[in-house]
């Protein structure tokens, strides 16, 4: 049976692929990170999973499909994940098996102990890496990409888990944000460019008592639990927590980072803090240069809630024109799983979004939104803003055109089916049936994030999926780059 567009996220969206959360040293470990996981909801709703490790050395973990809220329900469960240490990992995919097996963090015993590793991000050459291991006889027991940390480590010659860890992730390329437990440590790792986000915070340690520490995708998480905000990781750095404190190693040669610029503009909760900067208020700051560079004559700005909100406040305080909410969003959309029919698929986005009359009738209205995928939700809102009664409709996104897929994490639909790859915008504003169409520049981008543009011998950011610039080789790639890198799933 298909999913439909009814789903809760939108399959017409760029889609986070995960969210990870690890603590050490906390009376409540496991607790605490099912915490984390729902605060990083938003970066993965198919399945989640939790490692603890307890006093006497002994790992417990719990795995299910679905919400944080699911899967860690029930009090047995959470009783079971014993332990005073814990990583967790929230796992979105769309393709392939969401099979339990392909559910993180992935646990595997060695000769040192126990290793449980949780990933966000997504491995370049794994495929090439997961057929040398094979023909070395590992055997792999899932299809994630993730995988091949756990075989490098274990066929490493090194002495130390530390060690093992940095041989593997100097044979791996992409992007990665890990967390991983033994029996010694909590230990974090960023990739060279530094693509996806890993924070560390502190969490009690009053009066001389050994704190908690706790290392997460994103600053929300820290929120939840009532940590302190102590600093982002460094691209290429790794962190080792035991019950000395924190201790970081660079083993990499310092290299320009490239965060994910999508981070700021949907990716990331709007209440995190990213790479020191407020998503929020960064998203308000992309609208205001949005208005600046595509201005139009209106009578009202309204958002594509949620996510195109801030975006949309930005571009009214800037252009005076009133901010209005003449979308609302159904937040109780659960998922649903009905037949094809076209009439259900057409009823998709009514489920999820509907027209507040009195606020369109009438009026020249100016759409924000904060991406284009394909276009298809896109041209659905916009006609049922119209058949709401608005006179003129100029849809107005904050971020340039998508133009390439994403290879370091993030789901995104192959190249061909990107609208902005296949059509100029005129092509794409006759498509979505609006009045006028525009997207913010890069530099415009760029600026509101307080660069002075972008600097194409020295980008700042990863801006692949609007510029085909990919920072970190897709060496996996071939003529059938898609396929391939779709058999192995990004975490
Ligand atoms: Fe982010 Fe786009 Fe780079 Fe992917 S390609 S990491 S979505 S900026």
């Amino acid at each position: 049976m298909t999913d439909l567009s009814t789903r809760p996220h939108d399959d017409d969206k760029f889609q986070e692929e995960c969210g990870v959360f690890g603590v050490w040293n906390a009376t409540d470990a496991a607790a605490l990170t099912a915490l984390g996981l729902h605060a990083l909801q938003h970066r993965g709703q198919e399945a989640a999973g939790i490692v603890a490790l307890d006093d006497a050395g002994i790992f417990h973990a719990h795995k299910g499909q679905g919400l944080v809220g699911d899967t860690f329900s029930n009090p047995k469960v959470m009783a079971a994940l014993r332990g005073s240490a814990a990583i967790g990992h929230n796992r979105y995919a769309t393709t392939g098996e969401t099979a339990l097996r392909n559910v993180q963090p992935l646990y595997a015993d060695f000769a040192f102990g126990g290793f449980g590793v949780a990933h966000n991000g997504n491995l370049t050459n794994a495929l090439g890496l997961r057929r040398n291991l094979v023909n070395r006889g590992c055997l792999f027991q899932s299809t994630t990409d993730s995988e091949v940390f756990i075989h490098l480590i274990a066929i490493s010659l090194y002495s130390t888990v530390v060690d093992r860890l940095i041989d593997a992730l100097r044979q791996v390329q992409g992007a990665y944000s890990l967390v991983a437990l033994h029996n010694g440590a909590l230990i974090g790792a960023r990739d060279p460019l530094g693509v996806r986000p890993l924070v560390l915070g502190r969490l009690g340690g009053e009066g001389g008592a050994a704190p908690s520490w706790v290392l997460t995708s994103e600053t929300c998480a820290l929120d939840i639990v009532g940590a302190e905000f102590v600093r982002d990781i460094d691209a290429g750095e790794i962190i080792v927590i035991d019950d000395k404190g924190v201790h970081s190693i660079k083993p990499f040669t310092k290299q320009q980072d490239r965060f994910c610029i999508f981070e700021y503009i949907y990716f990331a909760r709007p209440d995190s803090i990213v790479e020191g900067t407020p998503v929020y208020q960064t998203r308000k700051s992309i609208g205001a240069e949005l208005a600046r560079e595509s201005g139009v004559a209106a009578d009202v700005v309204v958002p594509v809630p949620d996510s195109g909100v801030p975006a949309a406040m930005g571009y009214s305080m800037e252009s005076g024109i009133p901010f209005e909410l003449g979308i609302i969003r159904n937040h109780y959309v659960g998922r649903t799983f009905i037949e094809p029919t076209d009439q259900i698929r057409n009823l998709g986005v009514k489920l999820k979004h509907s027209a507040n009359r009195p606020m369109l009738e009438g009026k020249r209205v100016i759409l924000v939104d904060d991406s284009i995928v394909r276009g298809t939700t896109s041209r659905k809102i916009v006609e049922m803003v119209r058949a709401a009664g608005a006179k003129e409709v100029h849809m107005r996104i904050s971020s340039p055109p998508t133009t390439h897929s994403c290879y370091y994490g993030i789901d995104t639909p192959e190249r061909g089916k990107l609208l902005a790859a296949q059509h100029d915008l005129e092509e794409m504003a006759r498509i979505i049936g609006v009045d006028s169409l525009a997207f913010i520049s890069l530099d415009g981008l760029y600026r509101a994030l307080g660069k002075p543009g972008r600097d194409p011998a020295k980008p700042a950011y990863c801006d692949a999926c609007f510029t085909g610039d990919y920072g970190i080789p897709l060496t996996d790639a071939g003529d059938n780059q898609d396929r391939q890198l779709s058999l192995l799933q990004a975490s």
